[in-house]
Parts: C-alpha cells; structure tokens; sequence
C-alpha cells in the first residue's frame, strides 16, 4: 500500500485528488502525520469516518521501529538505533544541551568515504537514505519530548553518512522539516557536516537557505589529511577551505570547521600554526574535538592541558575556536558504534 508518511503537502495533495478527495485535505493529513503523530487514519477526526476509511484502504502510514535505545549516565545523551521497513537499521541521536534539544541525524546506512577515525565507515555504505526516513529520525525523537512538552530545538546532519553524496533527498528533507506544516525548524537550526565534498558545498551555497555548513576538516595539509580522509586525494585542503570560504561569503553564515585532535598527530604547535593560516580572515571558527582513544591504531587523547594549548594558539592567531564539549561517552555516542555491534551480531542489513 501507498505510504504516505514523509510526502509534502502538494504530495499528499496529489494523492487525495487521484481518490477524488479535495486536495486540501493534504494539510490536514499532513498536519495529522508531522504535528500530532497519528500513525493511523482513524485518529484523524476532521476527516469524515467515510474519507478515513476510503483513506485506508489506499494509503498507509508506515514508520521506523525503535530497536534498541541508550541513556547516558548522566541522562543527557540518549541514543536510538531505528529499523525502516526493509531491515536496514541506523542511529539518532538525542542531545539535551544546555541552550536546547539537539538532534544528530543519520543521511546514509554506513558511509563510503573512509575517515580513518570514523566507526560508521566501517562495513561501508549500504544505501542512502529517503527524505521520508530522515524525517522519521527527526520526527521519532520530537514525538518522544512532545510528551515532555519539549521539542527538537536544532538538528545537525552528523551522523552516518555524507549528506552531499545524498544531496537530493537531503535538501527534500531541510525543505520539509521547515515547512510550517512539519516541524517549522528554522534553517539557522540547521548543521549540515561534509567530509568535504567540494560540488555538494557549491551547490547548497546557491540554494538560498541559511543553514549553517560544518567542514571535517582534521588536519592543515593535504599529506596529513590524505592518511586521515581518503576524500582528500579528489578535494584537497586548499580546495576545501575556498569552497568553506566562498559558502560563507555567499550566505554570510559562519562555517564550521571540525577537527578531531589526534595527540602527537595533528595536534602540534605547527599544526595550530598552520590551521590558523588557513582560516585567518575568514568567517569562520574551528571545533576541536578531543579523540575517543582507537586502540587499533595507537591513537591516544591529548590531555586537557595539550588541548587547552592548542585552542590558545589558535586565537592567539586569530582563529576562534571552541573544544566541543563531549557527551555520551558511555553509551558510544560516536556515530556508527551501535549499528556495527549490531551486525556484527548478525542482526543486521547486510545480510
Ligand atoms: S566521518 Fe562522516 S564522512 Fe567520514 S566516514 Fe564517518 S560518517 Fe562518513
């Protein structure tokens, strides 16, 4: 049967004007499905008990399974592992921050680029996502704090997968989440992270929507960024930095460069040095995020001093920067963690 969850409203329109129902009917279905989480037609009592049922029996309203979920310690950071109908499963995650609900959004099953620091990568892509299924991330966890009378204040796509190598669907999905008839989130609540994909970074440069753009950035120079992301080899640093550059000149948006401190790595005085020389000037601030240690590769943590050292020097050149405070440590909040035990268990979508 036709599902009918994650359509728009012109969508959803089209639809009932096939069934010879009027086509504002749409918003109200719409409104039903996005704002008041009815999983069935017969809650949706401005529609006549006639319509429901001819709705029924064309049309369902299919949703993700939650199937597994975690709760950090500290209550903070909860974790939600949600299964589409075809078996392919991937995470969310919830962040209560302190200025609001923050949710990190999956756009692929796995991810194919190869961040060498990156568990999601690991068993590579298995497919992109639809802007349905996003939608379905995103509206899972709003439905859970309505009930709490709260509700997801910001969204950053950051989770599983390149949202430029998703693009189409992606933008369906920011297009969407902002209608008034959806969530109505603004787009200045919006991150969109890329590993660096120069022609996706263009393009929604030209798309006319404030979001704000994050750059995995993760090292100064392409030899050391080549060992860290494969993607450097077709899009190297100086390539990245005009597209970030050029993005922020368009849409007068800050962009976000992420760097992952590696200690002994890239966490040197010439790599702050060099870091700085690429941002100065520009719009822009670095976020640097200490490494959860990967014992298979040696890699360690500085300490919190080596850290603090390497922010200093960073504004001391002019570069503003901010140490992403960490959460969900013990719950494995870094993407891809729960999806992997769980085909490694064999429980998985690669079967
Ligand atoms: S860091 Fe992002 S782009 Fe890189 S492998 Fe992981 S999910 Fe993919």
């Amino acid at each position: 049967m036709d599902n009918l969850f994650g359509l728009t409203v012109e969508a959803l329109g089209e639809k009932c004007v096939a069934l010879n129902i009027p086509a504002y009917r749409g918003k109200q279905i719409a409104e039903w499905m996005y704002r008041k989480g009815a999983a069935s037609f017969d809650v949706m009592t401005n529609l006549s008990k006639a319509l429901r049922a001819d709705m029924a029996r064309s049309f369902s309203i299919v949703r993700a399974k939650c199937v597994e979920r975690w709760d950090s310690s500290d209550g903070k950071t909860s974790k939600f592992l949600l299964e589409f109908p075809d078996g392919v499963a991937v995470e969310t995650v919830l962040m209560r921050q302190p200025y609001g609900n923050s949710v990190c959004i999956s756009t692929q099953a796995g991810c194919a680029m190869g961040c060498a620091f990156c568990a999601s990568t690991l068993h590579g892509v298995t497919r992109n996502l639809t802007a349905r299924e996003m939608l379905d991330e995103v509206l899972f966890i709003d439905e859970m704090l309505r009930i709490e009378e709260q509700k997801v204040d910001t969204m950053v796509l950051m989770g599983s997968g390149e949202p430029m190598m998703n693009y189409e669907n992606v933008l369906t999905f920011l297009r969407l989440v902002h209608a008034p008839y959806c969530l109505n989130m603004g787009y200045r609540n919006v991150s969109v992270s890329t590993s660096g994909i120069v022609p996706g970074i263009e393009r929604l440069a030209e798309e006319g929507l404030p979001v704000t753009l994050s750059i995995s950035l993760h090292a100064p120079d392409d030899e050391l960024r080549s060992t860290l992301m494969p993607i450097n080899q077709k899009y190297g640093v100086c390539e990245v930095v005009a597209a970030g550059r050029a993005y922020a000149e368009k849409t007068k948006r800050r962009v976000t460069y992420e760097y992952i401190l590696i200690r002994g790595v890239n966490d040197r005085e010439k790599d702050a040095k060099a870091l700085a020389a690429l941002l100065r000037g520009q719009l822009a601030n670095v976020n640097l995020i200490p490494i959860n240690p990967v014992v298979e590769r040696n890699w360690a943590r500085p300490t919190t001093e080596e850290i603090q050292k390497f922010c200093r020097a960073l504004e001391r050149l002019h570069v503003a920067a901010t140490v992403r405070q960490e959460m969900g440590a013990d719950i494995q909040a870094a993407c891809g963690q729960l999806r992997n035990r769980r085909l490694e268990e064999g429980g998985g979508d690669f079967d």
